[in-house]
């Protein structure tokens, strides 16, 4: 690349900047990406995969919305190592005050155009046999899907490179300059603008910005054909999720299209080291018996852990940098981004490119949350 220079230069190869590059590139935009590493190798790496419409917010409702219809016309083109499968969700109740906000959740996506379905106890029981008997029901979102996150950011960075983009791993971005960024080798390669996709790292090249790592651990287990249907997670999530202090745990797990079951899930902060942490994977280990008990007597073939890009208001950063004129960022997408990869990199290159908005951007403009540090 040298002293190349490009429209877009993207810093990180994770599924945002995988999905940015391929997103600019269909536009016939010059592109280059840098990468410390391999392609997929954060928090993408790290990540469920499940692609899923959430309703924390207004704003977070159509992102996740948006991006997951932009999967669904994807999909068929998606190569079969991305294991996509629309599995569905079910927000699973343990008792009637969960039922009660699973009516609130069905009139919410009903009423905005989401297929949900309210599911009563022997209805959840014959979806999903091997739940604990006394659970009360549940909502199912047949529309979500599951993936495998590494192969998904491998297919839009390789389209991107057939469209064009110009990609280079193994280089380390050290900082981030106006119009350009530098490479640990003194390299320095020229861009008219220059995007921060770094995920969870976004703080280090972009003082300034409020990005916290949120630390989670998942569990794969050895081939169990048939035993989990759907991706079932317990509505006590959205308390997990929410929450911006505890260490939080929630029973989340996932069928995998090779028999496995995917096992999560954890939130951490302030723990910032990749070590899995025993006491939470006992903790959430232990939550998600308490709902499958038949999971305890199951291999395990690995556990792990990854960071999470969180923000304070639970929204990414999507666009223009407040005062600096070629930094476009998009980072903090907290346990959403393999599902808002899609919607980020299209809503990101239609405010480049002046093209219509499709939802609006306002939301996830990064000048709302950090205009009072850049002006201090
Ligand atoms: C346990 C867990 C479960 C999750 N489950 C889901 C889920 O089910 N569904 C969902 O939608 N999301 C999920 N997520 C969230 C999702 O994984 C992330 O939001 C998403 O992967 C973020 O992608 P990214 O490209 O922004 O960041 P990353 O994948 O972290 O990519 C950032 C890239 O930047 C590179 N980089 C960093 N610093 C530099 C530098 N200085 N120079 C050069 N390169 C650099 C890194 O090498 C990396 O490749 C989960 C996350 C975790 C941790």
């Amino acid at each position: 690349m040298g002293k190349e220079s490009y429209d877009v230069v993207i810093v990180g190869a994770g599924i945002v900047g995988a999905a940015c590059a391929d997103a600019f590139a269909g536009r016939g935009m010059r592109v280059a990406v840098v990468d410390r590493d391999v392609i997929g190798s954060g928090a993408t790496a790290a990540g469920m995969g499940h692609i899923v419409v959430m309703d924390d917010s207004e704003a977070q409702f159509a992102l996740t919305n948006y991006s997951q219809r932009l999967w669904q016309e994807l999909h068929t083109e998606l190569p079969d190592d991305v294991e996509y499968e629309q599995r569905g969700t079910i927000w699973v109740a343990a008792d009637e005050e969960e039922m009660v906000e699973v009516r609130r959740k069905r009139d919410y996506y009903q009423q905005r155009g989401v297929a949900v379905e309210v599911l009563d106890a022997t209805q959840l029981k014959e979806a999903e046999p091997n739940l604990r008997d006394g659970l009360c029901g549940g909502l199912l979102v047949p529309g979500d899907a599951v993936l495998y996150p590494p192969c998904a950011a491998r297919f839009l960075m390789n389209r991107a490179q057939k469209r064009g983009a110009r990609l280079r791993l193994g280089a380390s971005v050290p900082e981030i300059l106006e119009g350009r960024v530098r490479l640990s080798d003194g390299q320095e390669i020229v861009g008219d603008i220059v995007v921060n996709a770094t995920g969870a790292n976004a703080a280090e090249l972009t003082p300034g910005i409020e990005i916290k790592k949120r630390k989670g651990h998942l569990v794969i287990t050895d081939r169990y054909p048939g035993f989990l249907r759907h991706q079932l997670v317990e509505l006590g999530y959205l308390k997990s999720a929410h929450s911006v202090a505890r260490d939080s745990v929630a029973f989340n797990v996932q069928p995998r299209r090779t028999g496995q079951i995917l096992i999560g899930s954890s939130r951490q902060y302030g723990a910032e080291h990749k070590e899995v942490d025993q006491i939470m994977l006992a903790k959430m280990l232990r939550r998600a018996q308490e709902y499958m008990p038949a999971l305890g007597c199951m291999s395990a073939l690995r556990v792990w852990t990854g960071f999470r890009a969180a923000t304070p208001d639970k929204l990414p950063l999507i666009g223009p940098c407040p005062e600096r004129k070629s930094l476009f960022l998009a980072t903090g997408h907290e346990g959403l981004g393999i599902t808002t990869s899609l919607g980020t990199a299209r809503i990101l290159a239609d405010q480049v490119t002046g093209a219509r908005r499709e939802i609006p951007v306002e939301p996830y403009l990064p000048s709302r949350t950090i205009a009072d540090h850049v002006h201090a």
